[in-house]
């Protein structure tokens, strides 16, 4: 029998987590399996039995599952915990293990800067923003804020990481060296063509981070270089949580560059 990986979610639309995960696995000659499973939050619990019983060796975690589940595990990693959110279920020993692969993906594109920026706007409250936000501070971005359509939120989130609230109307009335959209603000739907941000209103030398990524080029990026900025995809981000789960499952590492063309292809097919 295959090792059984997969993701849980609800409702679990497309994803592209399955072709990533059974590529690397094919690629490395490993006998396993990731499996998409629709999973509604009543049956969670049931779930989390049949994880410890089978056993299923590993767990990508999507909306609205990504709280709930961290009752159901033994360690939660500090990352996880500040942040609220576990996105990767894995085997420690006999322990069930809960980690944020998001904050590693979000600040894995920036690692190489040089200079690191020093500042950072956070577009949107919700669950990116957050990993979003911790990532910002690990990499030691020394001016971090957060802005959001629905205040309350923005000051939350805020509050609990000790950064900066800006008011969603004021936004882009300081020069930003780094600015994050993580609405979904310009996603292909009715969203595509939208942006969080005025296309004259750029800093010069700024790096204009996108977490959406279908389509790959969204308003706020095709804007962004268009004024000089340098530009990071959402497709970066998800490509590193991706490789940061597949690390903790198997103790390997998937080729990147083979990895990006594999989501670059789905995506523009
Ligand atoms: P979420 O928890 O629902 O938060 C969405 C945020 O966007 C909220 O702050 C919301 O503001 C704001 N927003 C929604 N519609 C807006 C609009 N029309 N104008 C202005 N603000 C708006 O969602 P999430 O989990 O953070 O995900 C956000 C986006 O990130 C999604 O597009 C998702 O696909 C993407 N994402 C990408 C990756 C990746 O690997 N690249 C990973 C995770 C998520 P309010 O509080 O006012 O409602």
């Amino acid at each position: 029998m295959p090792r059984a990986y997969g993701i849980i979610g609800w409702p679990l639309g497309h994803t592209m987590s399955p072709a990533l995960h059974n590529w690397g696995f094919a690629e490395l000659g490993l006998d396993a399996h990731y499996t998409a499973w629709p999973l509604e939050p009543t049956d969670l619990p049931a779930f989390m039995e049949r994880v410890r019983a089978e056993p299923i060796h590993g767990l990508s975690v999507t909306i609205p599952h990504k709280r709930a589940v961290m009752a159901h595990l033994d360690r939660i990693s500090d990352r996880a915990r500040a942040i609220g959110a576990v996105n990767t279920v894995y085997w420690d020993g006999k322990a069930l293990y809960g980690e944020n692969t998001d904050v590693i993906g979000v600040v894995a594109p920036l690692r190489g800067l040089d200079p690191l920026p020093r500042s950072a706007m956070v577009l949107g409250a919700g669950g990116a923003a957050r990993a979003a936000v911790a990532g910002f501070l690990e990499l030691g971005i020394p001016r971090v804020a957060v802005a959001n359509r629905t205040q309350a939120k923005a000051e939350a989130l805020a509050a609990d990481f000790g950064v900066a609230c800006v008011r969603w109307d004021e936004r882009m009335d300081a020069d930003w060296e780094l600015i994050c959209n993580t609405t979904p603000l310009g996603m292909s739907g009715d969203l595509e063509g939208r942006t969080p941000w005025n296309a004259d209103r750029f800093a010069t030398g700024a790096v204009a981070y996108d977490i959406v990524y279908n389509p790959l080029e969204t308003r706020f990026l095709a804007e962004a270089g268009a004024a000089g900025c340098r530009t990071v995809s959402g497709l970066e981000m998800f490509l590193h949580q991706g490789l940061a789960q597949f690390r903790l499952w198997t103790g390997q590492d998937m080729d990147e560059a083979g990895a990006r063309r594999l989501l670059l292809a789905a995506l523009r097919s």
